[in-house]
């Protein structure tokens, strides 16, 4: 039987109490990463250890007691066996699997099918029943190859210099700085990182990711050098009129998001798998069922459906209307 439900808190497990990437405070909650969204002051937390380095970072005095796994080694928990295998998503973002009478269960947090150079790449797991997250789980949502979506980044940072202007990349200060900066210093750029996201490099770097070329943002860059900063860090910085912005994210294939975020450019560095890739590794699970949770859960769940996948969306029901 399907050991994934949703109750009140969130996901959890049907048998035991282990909950998933829970919120609110938890006995216990495996955390599939960092992400503010994923995390919560638990009493004790399941995960990788950079999932939970970051995790205690970010959540600064919260005594939540780490447990960390490994990729691929199995533990016990009272009736259930759980494994986490690596989501490709950022540094240390995992998939449980949990297996109990020989049924098993994989709820993937976040999960990206493009091979990123700061995380670990996904591996398909194999499973009975697929819990799938849904944030671009919309047709319209099709990124371009990885390395194109680089090549772009390259020549606006190129251009931007050649025009006398710092080019300031946009991006989420866990995980997508870091792959940004991970890039640009590959392709010979000297970055300066905003100190939101450095302390996260910082981290990636104590689990052995290097960042060539790169280092804190301490002042105005100097000429030749290029910005990465958080969307909530571009404004504090003084880096001067002589600016070019670039907003990295998925979102970035939405018509008007240059508008909206008030950047010069926009291009889909996502750290998210596209509707191909979530359509794509639902099949390669070999999943007899399919449930959709987080985003587009509806859209994707029909989306599968329509093509021979028996999947529904997993999401509260609506309330029933009193009056
Ligand atoms: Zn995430």
């Amino acid at each position: 039987m399907n050991e994934v439900i949703l109750c009140p808190e969130g996901l959890r497990a049907r048998s035991e109490p282990l909950w998933l990437d829970a919120r609110r405070k938890t006995p216990l909650s495996f955390v599939s990463h960092a992400h503010a969204d994923h995390i919560g002051r638990h009493v004790e937390a399941i995960g990788t250890a950079p999932t939970l380095a970051l995790m205690s970072q970010r959540l600064r005095g919260a005594r939540t007691r780490p447990r960390a796994l490994e990729y691929g080694k199995p533990i016990r928990l009272g009736s259930l066996t759980v494994e986490l295998f690596p989501a490709g998503h950022i540094l240390g973002s995992a998939q449980i699997r949990i297996t109990r009478d020989g049924h098993r269960t994989v709820y993937t947090g976040d999960l990206n099918t493009a091979r990123a150079r700061t995380a670990e790449p996904l591996e398909v797991v194999p499973c009975d029943t697929l819990v799938i997250e849904s944030t671009f789980g919309e047709p319209r949502y099709r990124f371009p190859p990885r390395e194109e979506v680089v090549e772009r980044m390259a020549a606006f940072a190129e251009l931007a210099l050649a025009e006398g202007r710092v080019p300031v990349f946009v991006a989420y200060a866990l995980g997508k700085a870091q792959e940004a900066t991970r890039i640009l210093g590959e392709r010979g750029f000297r970055v300066k990182v905003h100190p939101e996201a450095w302390v996260c490099c910082e981290i990636y770097e104590s689990f052995g990711v290097r960042f060539p070329g790169a280092s804190r943002l301490d002042g105005p860059p100097a000429s030749g050098e290029v910005v990465v900063t958080t969307p909530r860090g571009r404004f504090g910085a003084s880096l001067g009129r002589r600016v070019r912005t670039c907003y990295l994210s998925g979102w970035a294939v939405d018509p008007g998001i240059r508008y909206r975020m008030g950047v010069d450019e926009a291009l889909p560095l996502s750290d998210h798998a596209d509707f191909d890739g979530l359509v794509e590794y639902a099949r390669a699970t070999g999943a007899g069922e399919v449930l959709t949770t987080h985003g587009s859960a509806e859209r994707l769940a029909r989306e599968l459906r329509a093509r021979g996948i028996a999947a529904r969306a997993l999401v509260p029901s609506p309330q029933l209307e009193l009056f």
